[in-house]
């Protein structure tokens, strides 16, 4: 019996654990997840806009667990010995035989403490939580998004949803450093978005980024000063803290680079967010579908290797 680790049951790691759920004969599977409950990350900024109840976004891992037949431990990871084949949390260390890292990506303050301790972010339903409280006590006077991006532009029209009725009056602001929103998009798509933006009444901010947040003002590089603004931070993601510190080629995300059958080592295989891999002279962004995918891809090759045969590539 061979023992298999995830880190992580996001979509990518659950997909494993199911595919892997098949193979009770040859696997042992080890789910290993900091947070209680699998999270639905897509679904969180529509939360705010409809205020969804944070109950309906989140799923318990000990009921997956019970249902896919894995052992789940709700530890945070922090460090891996890829060598010695150990995975090591604060309580105790693991074996492995395999390992899939999929332990997702979270909010990137790029070193910014104290940024990061005056945003709200949005990497679970907690986070939501604490928008909705932000919201409904009315403190603030203006909403700045920081980070025209998809998630971003999908924050501020949700806000604005939200803010019908008697929030209405107050403003809602994307800050975005580059010159354009939705920096990959077609010109006629970023102008089609804008439009809808304005009508909407949620403006823009291009070519400028935040230079100080001191005494609860926003200080931003265009000069303008926001006086208590709730500031949500949606700039950017990076892959957490035991990636970090793992001696391997990783792009500026923090993404492990993997080979096109999702191989760190022989024995280590990562997936979703917390990859990156050749993908058509480019690669894969982070998404849903591509982690699933992935998962899956991961789990028919640890299956694959350990009964010798061959692997399969992910272009297929
Ligand atoms: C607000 C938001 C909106 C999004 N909207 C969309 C969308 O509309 N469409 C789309 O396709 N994608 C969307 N995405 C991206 C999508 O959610 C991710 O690409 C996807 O969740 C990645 O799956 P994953 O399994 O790699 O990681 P995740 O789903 O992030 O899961 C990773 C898991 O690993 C756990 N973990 C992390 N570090 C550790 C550790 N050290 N120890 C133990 N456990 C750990 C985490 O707790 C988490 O449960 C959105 C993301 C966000 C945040």
């Amino acid at each position: 019996m061979k023992k298999v680790i995830i880190i992580g049951c996001g979509f990518a790691g659950l997909s494993t654990a199911r595919v892997l759920s098949r193979q009770r004969r040859q696997v042992e599977v080890t789910l290993i997840d900091k947070k209680l409950n699998f999270n639905f990350l897509p679904l969180l900024p529509d939360a705010i806009g409809r205020k969804i109840n944070t109950n309906f976004m989140v799923y318990p891992i000990s009921d997956l667990s019970k249902r896919y037949g894995f052992r789940f431990i709700n530890q945070d990871v922090y460090s891996v010995d890829l060598k010695q084949n150990k995975v090591f949390t604060l309580r105790q260390e693991l074996i492995y035989d395999y390992l899939l890292i999929a332990s997702g990506s979270e909010t990137n303050f790029y070193g910014d403490n104290n940024t990061m301790k005056n945003a709200y972010k949005l990497d679970g339903a907690e986070d939501v939580k604490k928008i909705y409280l932000g919201i409904e006590e009315g403190n603030f006077s203006c909403y700045l998004i920081i980070g025209g991006g998809y998630t971003g532009i999908e924050i501020a029209t949700n806000l604005r949803k939200r803010m019908s009725g008697k929030f209405d009056h107050k403003k809602i602001v994307i800050i975005e450093r580059a010159a354009s929103i939705l920096g990959p998009l077609p010109e006629w798509m970023k102008t089609y978005v804008g439009k809808n933006l304005e009508k909407m009444d949620v403006g823009i901010l291009l070519n400028t980024s935040i230079e100080k947040i001191e005494e609860g003002n926003i200080y931003l590089t265009n000069g303008v000063v926001f006086k208590n603004a709730m500031l949500i931070w949606s700039a950017g993601v990076k892959t957490g803290k035991f990636i970090e510190d793992l001696k391997v080629e990783k792009n500026p995300q923090g993404r492990i680079k993997a080979d096109e059958y999702l191989r760190l080592t022989e024995d280590c295989f990562v997936a979703g967010d917390a990859a990156y891999f050749p993908y058509k002279k480019s690669f894969l962004r982070m998404a849903v579908q591509f982690s699933i995918m992935e998962g899956k891809c991961a789990a028919r090759n640890i299956i694959d290797s350990i009964g010798g045969k061959n692997f399969i590539n992910i272009h297929q």
